[in-house]
């Protein structure tokens, strides 16, 4: 089928309750690896390209891919740009056949945020396209930490990687997340669809021991209405249950990924974690096959790895069983944006 559109796909998850995994793919390889296992989930799929991404691969190739896998698959596939950082890329997105943007204006003062979002929010919205956007800032551990500490940190047990984070990045965090009635002036100035509300997250933090001001997500979404974004995922933690044995204290308002979903998240976009699956299956394919010449020998066990962690993170939100999506909606008016190549 042709590629989904997010709003269908998300309003849908939120109405009943689940979220949806929105992947980043880096290559090929991951591209399959994300569509099969939504597949075999029989879920819905959002995949979402990085500026880096799009560097690295190329426009044409990533929406040619999508296109491909969305026409070979029997699950609604989304492609959404993910972080879009100028109003010239959005377009370009569009053109290109994106079915989801996002503008990231997080570190631009609120009113230009606003003025910027309103005007991706009105071409997209021409062709009926959804727009997310950003507010407070989901900050990356990158920025917040050197690589000399990221390195220490990392090589101590679990609770105490979270101590050290907890005082060395917490306070910092914490500054940066969303406020409701900003959040809400935003969603009604600019009518974005979706919000990518800060509530604690970093994003690149390499072990799911960060808790989420889940207190400050309900409000945003009770204030808004709109299905709230989650990023930075990875980092996060996902049991309330698993809270102690990492060594995590939940303090008032704080709570797990699961708790979240209840709340408000509605799309849960995934990237360190599935790059650091393929990377680690590729590295140890590598290892027990030194000099090995055929790359495909080294590539396919590091797809299968993210097959596996894709249907994880799936069965997780719950959306395992839900491809039944309103399908409905996405064929009207959707011209600029569905068009396939060749038809512009
Ligand atoms: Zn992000």
């Amino acid at each position: 089928m042709p590629l989904a559109s997010s709003k269908d796909v998300l309003l849908k998850a939120r109405a009943e309750g689940y979220a949806v995994g929105a992947f980043n793919l880096n290559n090929m390889e991951m591209a399959q690896a994300i569509v099969t296992a939504a597949e075999e989930e029989q879920s819905p799929v959002i995949i979402q390209a990085s500026q880096g991404a799009i560097k690295y691969a190329g426009l044409e190739m990533i929406t040619a891919m999508a296109n491909v896998l969305a026409d070979h698959a029997s699950v609604p596939i989304v492609l959404h740009l993910d972080h879009g950082t100028d109003y010239k890329q959005n377009v370009k997105c569009l053109r290109a056949g994106f079915t989801s943007l996002m503008f990231d204006g997080h570190d631009l003062p609120l009113e230009e945020n606003i003025a910027v979002t309103r005007k991706i929010v009105e071409i997209a919205h021409a062709v009926n396209l959804p727009v997310e956007a950003e507010i407070g800032s989901v900050l990356t551990i990158e920025g917040l930490l050197s690589d000399s500490e990221i390195a220490e940190i990392r090589a101590m047990n679990i609770p105490a990687q979270f101590e050290i984070l907890r005082k060395k990045i917490g306070p910092t965090v914490e500054e940066h997340i969303a406020r409701p009635e900003e959040a809400k002036r935003f969603v009604d100035e600019t009518g974005v669809d979706f919000l990518a509300a800060a509530v604690g997250s970093v994003h690149g933090l390499w072990l799911d021991i960060w808790p989420l001001r889940v207190d400050r997500l309900q409000e945003i979404y009770e204030a808004t209405n709109v299905p709230i974004v989650s990023h930075g995922s990875s980092g996060v933690l996902i049991r309330r249950e698993d809270a102690e044995a990492k060594g995590v204290e939940l303090a008032p308002g704080e709570g797990s990924l699961l708790d979240a979903i209840k709340v408000g998240y509605t799309k849960i976009n995934v990237a360190t974690a599935l790059s650091m699956e393929f990377n680690k299956a590729m590295l140890a394919s590598a290892e027990k096959r030194p000099g090995e010449k055929d790359p495909r020998k080294l590539l396919d066990p590091a797809r299968k790895a993210v097959v596996a962690k894709t249907r994880e993170y799936i069965r997780l939100f719950g959306s395992t069983g839900k491809a039944e999506t309103a399908k409905s909606g996405s064929k009207e008016g959707l011209g600029g944006g569905m068009a396939k190549r060749g038809e512009e």
